[in-house]
C-alpha cells in the first residue's frame, strides 16, 4: 500500500526527494522541512504527484 510521491521545495520548486509514504495512514498531502541543495538550507517541502 505504499505509493511514491516527489517532495518539492516550496520556495524554489525543486523536485529533491523522491521517497514513499502510506496513503491510509497519511492521507493528507505530506509537508516536511527537508535540505534544498539549491538553496543551501532547509526549507520546507511538499508532496507532488509523480
Ligand atoms: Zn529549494
Amino acid at each position: 500500500m505504499r505509493t511514491h510521491i516527489i517532495l518539492e521545495c516550496t520556495e524554489c520548486g525543486d523536485r529533491n526527494y523522491l521517497t514513499t509514504k502510506n496513503k491510509r495512514n497519511n492521507p493528507d498531502r505530506l509537508e516536511v522541512k527537508k535540505y534544498c541543495p539549491r538553496l543551501r538550507k532547509v526549507t520546507l517541502h511538499r508532496e507532488v504527484k509523480k
